[in-house]
């Protein structure tokens, strides 16, 4: 174990929880470290500066939602908030409030790690400041530069909405937005209750760019809480 491996900090009550990401986590080189309060998950987060944060909603003390407001008040470590299957409002409120994804209970190891491999690649992206003038994925082609939009070797003609949609996904690649934040971003502030828009746009958008819109490829519906842009 070195300090160069990723750490990850677990907020989370549950004992069983913790001792299946300790067992899992460390074998895919990341390091681990537990909390097992709101309030001690808090402190850990400020003393051992964690890659990613892996927060339960459903904390004794304080709840998750909470956490991640406070958490937000001095730090951008990625919170991937853990949650147990019907809870879709409260993980709208926790990505509404900064948290960055999210994943249902059960997970398998195999989600786990890919959610916080994206956490990783977004933060480093983040603090990489050239510019990324063309996103790839799969025989997509977004020349951000040039604002061109390549499916294989075909140019697809996007509306500006369209675009815009686009982009913010590809900005976002990997991890989930919420319709609301999705509606801010594109539309602005004053429509973020018009979930219509953005249904709409989302099925012209994947009639132009999706191989099959009834079985998207690229454009990921996170039934009940948004979008999500594939990232490979
Ligand atoms: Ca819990």
């Amino acid at each position: 174990m070195t300090d160069t491996e990723p750490l990850i900090l677990l907020i989370e009550d549950e004992p069983p929880v913790h001792k299946f990401l300790g067992a899992s986590l460390p074998a895919h080189g990341f390091r681990l470290l537990g909390a097992e309060t709101g309030k001690d998950g808090l402190a850990r987060a400020a003393d051992y500066n964690p890659d990613v944060v892996l927060l339960d909603l459903g904390l004794p003390d304080l709840d998750g939602l909470e956490v991640t407001r406070r958490l937000r008040e001095w730090s951008n470590v990625p919170i991937i908030v853990l949650s147990a299957r019907g809870q879709e409002k409260d993980k709208i409120a926790a990505l509404d409030a900064g948290a960055d994804d999210y994943l249902t209970k059960p997970f398998s190891t195999g989600e786990l790690l890919a959610r916080i491999r994206v956490a990783i690649r977004h933060t480093a992206r983040l603090a990489d400041n050239s510019p990324q003038p063309t996103f790839i994925v799969g025989d997509l082609r977004v020349d951000l530069a040039g604002r061109h939009v390549f499916v294989g070797d075909t140019e697809v003609h996007l509306t500006p909405i369209e675009y815009k949609l686009l982009t913010v996904l590809v900005r976002y690649a990997g991890k989930v937005l919420t319709h609301q934040a999705l509606l801010k971003e594109v539309w602005g502030p004053h429509h973020t209750q018009d979930t219509h828009y953005l249904r709409v746009h989302m099925a012209q958008l994947r009639r132009k760019i999706e191989p099959d819109p009834a079985q998207p490829r690229y454009l990921l519906t996170e039934t009940g809480i948004g979008y999500r842009f594939a990232d490979q």
